[in-house]
């Protein structure tokens, strides 16, 4: 009896039309409720031209393309986000078109994009630009080598777009009021003593090549890096990281120069038996349309594998639902969800950031809606540079003090490194407590004696 209810019940959600709703992309001119673009045709909309073009770079930039959409609140509130923020605005009119503008407020796209004075709260009293301390691990500049076998190649300091919550806000992007940066141009000069170096490392055997963004990349800057770096013998494999698909997806099919050079390193690579692929980062399943399909099928015909690094922000996408759809629509245009990134501690993005809980609870109820191999790992690039783990590894997690401990076997052996819950998120008495210098010293010093304690 019980159990025939409960197959009926499973029927029922088979039926349940919403579990399809990954399937359902919008083919609409979207675009065309913008003023600025609404006698925009679609191949002209989603040209790479176009949408380079006409990047919205400033406040009045965005009003000259949004007109009335938006009121004068919307644009006071982004000007006192815009002081605080450690990244200046760039975005490209996909993403702007994209947003709801009858409630920019709430709109996920938004958030990412766009700092509001309204919503922002005070930093983590923690927080150290560059918390991941990549330059401390960089052997020549522009390189991060913190893993034995792979490491992080910083080809470039721009993007396509700039995201609110950069966690390298350190070097990319323009300077803003809030911060002066560490340039890092494409300049082949930097890059040769970056292949120097890998190809003197024996050990080293898979190199992310990111940025910035290799969508600014020139086609044949993709072909130089990825020629010198399949030239290497014991670089078995390396990923091309780009937010692009996400922002620009048109990109792929308008600059075909741009992306035959990217199916040529590919092509090549699997010629030498070694793997090439693509990772990008969606964060939020309205960023993915009919174009994205398009694009992504361009790269699926050509063998290329794509991968998504998301990262998991307050409001955008920390909620079942949003994660689910995520992950079922990236699946459906062949894009594999490998990671989901607790939010770094970065200046100014304090309200972007989530407790370890939140993230934990979202991984508990995701596993198991589709394939394994495509439920992405949940990771704590921890705090000061004690490299990536798995949310459910650390050693401690006091929820109420919103403090969480992990170790770091293969890059600091025998150091720990902290997690810290977003203040606001914590009890009144505890927040207090966390604003006092010695009695957040206290906290954490308590915390890393409690693991001494488990541990022996
Ligand atoms: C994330 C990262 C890598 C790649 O790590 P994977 O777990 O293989 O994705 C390499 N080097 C640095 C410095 C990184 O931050
Ligand atoms: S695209 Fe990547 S590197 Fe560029 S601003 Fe966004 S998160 Fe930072």
């Amino acid at each position: 009896m019980e159990l025939a209810e409960l197959e009926r019940d499973n029927t029922d959600e088979l039926n349940d039309p919403s579990a399809m709703a990954h399937r359902s992309l919008r083919r609409d001119p979207f675009w065309k409720s913008i003023p600025a673009y609404e006698q925009v045709d679609e191949e002209t909309f989603h040209s790479h031209l176009f949408q380079t073009r006409n990047a919205i770079t400033s406040v009045e930039k965005l009003k000259d393309a949004l007109g009335d959409l938006a009121d004068s609140d919307f644009y006071e509130d982004l000007r006192q986000g815009l002081h605080h923020a450690p990244m200046s605005i760039r975005i490209s009119p996909y993403i702007v078109s994209l947003i709801n503008w009858e409630d920019p407020f709430s709109d996920p796209l938004r958030t990412q994009f766009l700092p509001l004075g309204s919503q922002q709260l005070p930093d983590h009293p923690e927080l150290h630009l560059d918390s991941l301390n990549e330059q401390a691990d960089s052997p020549v500049p522009g390189l991060t080598h913190r893993y034995p076998d792979r490491a992080l190649f910083l080809t470039l300091d721009t993007c396509p777009v700039y995201c609110r919550f950069c966690t390298r806000s350190y070097a990319v992007g323009l300077d803003t009021d809030e911060v002066e940066k560490v340039h890092m141009s494409a300049n082949r000069k930097r890059w040769d003593e970056v292949f120097s170096y890998v190809a003197s490392r024996p050990e080293l055997e898979d190199i992310v090549i990111s940025g910035g963004d290799v969508y600014n990349l020139r086609a044949e800057q993709i072909r130089y890096i990825g020629e010198q770096l399949l030239a290497i013998d014991h670089i078995r494999r390396f990923r091309f990281a780009s937010k692009g698909p996400a922002v620009m997806p048109g990109k792929l099919l308008t600059d075909p120069e741009w992306s035959s050079a990217l199916v040529g390193v590919v092509e090549k690579g699997r010629e030498m038996h070694k793997e090439v692929v693509l990772h990008t980062h969606f964060n939020h399943p309205n960023e993915i349309t009919g174009k994205t399909k398009d694009a992504m099928d361009y790269l699926m015909e050509r063998g290329v594998t794509v991968r998504n690094q998301a990262v998991l922000q307050r409001g955008v996408n920390d909620n079942i639902e949003t994660m689910k759809l995520l992950v079922k629509r990236l699946s459906y245009v062949n894009v594999q969800p490998y990671y989901v990134f607790f939010h770094d501690l970065v200046q100014g993005v304090e309200d972007l950031r989530t407790t370890l809980e939140s993230g934990l609870e979202i991984e508990k109820a995701l596993r198991g809606t589709t394939s394994g191999f495509n439920t992405p790992t949940f990771i704590v690039d921890t705090f000061g540079g004690g490299g990536k783990r798995d949310a459910h590894s650390f050693e401690l997690y006091n929820q109420e003090a919103g403090i969480g401990v992990f170790a770091s076997p293969t890059v600091r052996p025998g150091q720990y490194f902290y997690y810290f819950d977003p203040i606001d998120c914590l009890a009144d008495e505890v927040q207090e407590r966390w604003k006092d210098d010695d009695l957040r010293r206290k906290i954490m010093a308590e915390a890393l004696d409690m693991v001494n304690q488990n541990s022996r």
